[in-house]
């Protein structure tokens, strides 16, 4: 007989799995053999630049390759990540001290808690937002308080409205432009507020900047660390994953305050053993080659949302149209919530999307599609749509 097992209180207290009634449906829909498109996950269907999937394969074959890599990753690839964001955003940063890597950022953002949030302690994160930063939080024993993005706000949240109480406690504070779920970008002036707020109250500011090479129509969106002082309070989380179509490879960077990137990479040393360096080499060609290989993938994008918007804008449904990211926010027509609005596309017209309050409830009241696959697959999803009454 099965000795009596326990789950730790963290696992048992993890919010429930808002999307396991759709997941349960699509299922269901799969097996009535309807022809589904899926608009929920944020993975690129475009394959990894041949280039790059050329340098694994060589970096495979070198026995060097075959040992134990060091957890703070390659100097090679911390100098080509200095490197690309000298290029790119005008970023000086040290490899040594500045740079870290991470087996995709999300284990990054994941160990952010472990190195700097102690029991009781209040980290401050946006709502909606990708889980991950409060899931953190809540692994460690923190506490979150959740920062509304809305419409109203530009999804930016508003600093000057939280108490002044809980900003004098809050430990650190997550930011994330372009963002995932809205779609939203921040400028300067936002980010300049932000380095003002963390100086004022002594909080450490993390931006994941995941999106920054998904921009549109010719916008570049910037990097925190290019605003004066943002290296004094904070760091940035990147990623191979979304720029180069590599996210099964699970490559990313912390970089910025080399106090904070040394504390994660404390941690890191003491629970993983690095990527694989093949990994590495591959993703410091992909680093040199920088807007050569992207540039062809943001066109894909750029095109498919607008097939997506007008689409959907034909079909009388509201949505914003992104500068960056391939995510498309979508209002829920009236008198429908953000659940109800998913499963009817997906019954009634087999389109799998993510409803908003999955990502926190203040992303009640809209639906988040991706543009994850073809043109061709898109413009039937908005024949579809335009076919059922909401
Ligand atoms: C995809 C995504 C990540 C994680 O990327 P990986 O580097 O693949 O772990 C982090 N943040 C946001 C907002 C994302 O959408």
């Amino acid at each position: 007989m099965a000795i009596s097992i326990r789950k730790a209180k963290r696992i048992n207290e993890l919010p429930s799995y808002l999307f396991a009634e759709i997941d349960r449906r699509k299922r269901a829909a799969l097996a009535r053999g309807v022809d589904l498109i899926d608009l929920g996950v944020g993975d690129p269907d475009i394959p990894t630049p041949p280039k790059i999937v050329e340098k694994l394969m060589e970096g495979a074959s070198k026995p060097v390759n075959h040992r134990y890599p060091n957890s703070a990753g390659l100097l090679e690839f911390r100098q080509a990540v200095a490197d690309w964001y000298k290029r790119r955003f005008g970023v000086k940063l040290d490899p040594v001290k500045e740079v870290l890597s991470l087996i995709g950022s999300k284990e990054g953002i994941a160990n952010m808690a472990v190195a700097f949030v102690d029991p009781g302690d209040l980290v401050l994160v946006p709502n909606p937002c990708y889980p991950v930063y409060h899931i953190g939080t809540s692994f460690c024993g923190g506490r979150n308080y959740f920062l509304p993005l809305t419409k109203e706000n530009d999804f930016l949240p508003d600093l000057n409205a939280i108490p002044v109480e809980l900003a004098r406690q809050a430990k650190m504070l997550w930011i994330n432009y372009p963002n995932n779920p809205t779609g939203a970008v921040a400028e300067k002036d936002f980010f300049a507020g932000v380095v003002e707020f963390a100086h004022r109250h002594n909080i450490i500011v993390c931006h994941d900047a995941a999106y920054t090479e998904m921009g549109f129509d010719g916008y570049r969106p910037m990097s925190f660390l290019e605003v004066d002082g943002a290296k004094e309070v904070g760091m940035e989380f990147h990623s191979l994953s979304k720029t180069f179509n590599m996210t099964g490879w699970r490559i990313g960077m912390a970089v910025g305050n080399h106090e904070l990137v040394g504390a994660l990479a404390q941690v890191k040393s003491n629970v993983d053993s690095g990527i694989f360096q093949a990994v590495q080499e591959a993703a410091i060609e992909a680093l040199r080659l920088g807007d050569e290989i992207v540039e062809p993938s943001r066109k894909i994008f750029q095109e498919r949302r607008d097939i997506l918007v007008s689409g959907l804008r034909s079909a009388g449904i509201e949505c914003e149209k992104p500068r960056a990211t391939f995510y498309v926010w979508v209002s829920v027509p009236k008198g429908l919530t953000s659940a109800q609005f998913a499963t009817r596309l997906l019954d009634e017209a087999g389109v799998v999307t993510t409803p908003g309050n999955g990502f926190g409830e203040a992303g009640e009241g809209y639906v988040r599609f991706t543009v994850c696959v073809d043109k061709k697959r898109l413009e039937e999803v908005t024949d579809r749509i335009r076919q059922v009454r909401f």
